[in-house]
């Protein structure tokens, strides 16, 4: 095999992404492989997708038994068996029904129609430091000014207002108007951070009161991340609707939209569609990845790591003047610094440890979900030392 010269190669991509760093050619657990042979290890894991890391045999198995049926993908004109045997599994834990698609903007996109079309109404409230996605609405509902503007006008009649702020929630959430209220338990993008209970409780408590849609993005904290199944369980809230991406597949793309019974009863053939949502082949493979995560010895692993990881960090914070806090849940953390991120992050990756920013000053780790106390260890002696 000749490997192709990176520079040529790299030219012919769009330049949206400032890529950096090595040429990755494989992978091993929680260890990525460069051209020239060196490991990183990786607590980026593909921005909170790979959950069971690189070469993972449950991975391997799946794509291999799927690939067996000799259906990638047959539309959705036609009932195959992995799509509705995923949406049984994904419903055990919430009742209703479930939309797939194939990213996480496009499930908030089609959580904003289901929630229109359920409630008659238009408008969207959304909180500062969200990210739902790069669309059209998504993007209208994402508190990132440098994201948006270029790209303006927006999806009308989305507000975003202060993230814990009930008197401002308490204006915008109106029986009037207001469709569907979207929130991240766990902030990821925006630096990692984990929404107080009580504004979760007073949200739900207002959609109820006005008859709003609320709608909960674990794209990138959900399915297991937090170690509870959803990040919302170890809340007591119950939304009206989850939106799902990033672990989903595994790696293979994949979103959902998992919609009460409520919103569902609303919802007719013909009002939603994507070609590719819930094709046999990733379904099939997400089926085998849902059900690893979903075993309680899976998630009792990561909320075990993610209590060691949480403490480390925490220490590390005190230890360390250029970091302001730790905050997190499960193996989804961020160091909240007193300076810019990115040099760090950089020296990070000088070190053969990967990490990424979540907005300018915080230090985001996402580890796969199967890294083990060990890598864990060996990780945050880097960040320490970069740190120091
Ligand atoms: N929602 C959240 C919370 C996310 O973190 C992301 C991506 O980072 C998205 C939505 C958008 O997902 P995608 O990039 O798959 O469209």
């Amino acid at each position: 095999m000749t490997t192709p010269s990176v520079a040529s190669d790299a030219g012919a991509l769009l330049g949206v992404y400032a890529r950096v760093g090595p040429l990755f050619v494989a992978g091993e657990g929680s260890e990525l492989i460069a051209e020239d042979g060196a490991r990183y290890l990786d607590f980026v894991a593909g921005i909170a997708v790979n959950a069971l890391g690189y070469n993972n045999p449950i991975f391997r198995e799946a794509v291999t038994r799927a690939l067996d049926t000799g259906l990638v993908h047959v539309s959705n004109l036609y009932r195959t068996e992995p799509g509705e045997r995923l949406a049984a599994e994904l419903t055990k834990r919430f009742a209703g029904q479930v939309f797939f698609c194939n990213s996480g903007a496009e499930a908030n996109e089609g959580a904003f129609k289901f929630a229109r079309k359920w409630s008659g109404k238009t408008d969207i409230v959304a909180f500062s430091g969200s990210f739902h996605g790069r669309l059209f609405a998504s993007l209208a509902a994402t508190d990132r000014p440098d994201y948006r503007r270029p790209f303006e006008p927006l999806l009308a009649g989305v507000q975003i207002i202060p993230l814990g702020d009930e008197e401002a929630a308490t204006r915008a959430i109106t029986r009037e108007r207001t469709a569907a209220v979207i929130i991240e338990p766990v902030q990821g993008e925006g630096g990692v951070r984990p929404v107080a209970n009580e504004f979760l409780m007073f949200l739900r408590k207002l959609c109820d009161e006005t008859g709003a849609a609320l709608i909960f993005d674990e794209v990138q904290c959900g399915l297991g991340r937090t170690g509870t199944m959803f990040a919302a369980e170890q809340t007591g809230v119950v939304p009206d609707m989850y939106t799902l991406a990033k672990p989903l597949g595994g790696g293979l793309p994949m979103g959902a939209v998992l919609l009460n019974d409520t919103i569902a009863a609303a919802l007719a053939p013909g009002d939603h569609a994507t070609t590719f949502g819930g094709g046999p082949f990733v379904a099939s493979v997400a089926l085998d990845v849902v059900s690893a995560i979903a075993d309680p010895d899976f998630l009792a692993d990561v909320r075990a790591k993610g209590e060691w990881l949480g403490g480390a960090l925490t220490a590390l914070a005190s230890r360390r003047a250029r970091v302001r806090e730790a905050r997190g849940r499960g193996l989804m953390w961020g160091l909240e610094l007193n300076e810019i991120a990115a040099p760090i992050v950089a020296a990070a990756r000088e070190r053969h440890l990967l990490v990424l920013t979540a907005g300018p000053t915080v230090i985001r780790i996402v580890p796969p979900l199967t890294v083990t106390r060990e890598e864990l260890e060996r990780g945050v002696a880097i960040l320490d030392e970069v740190l120091a």
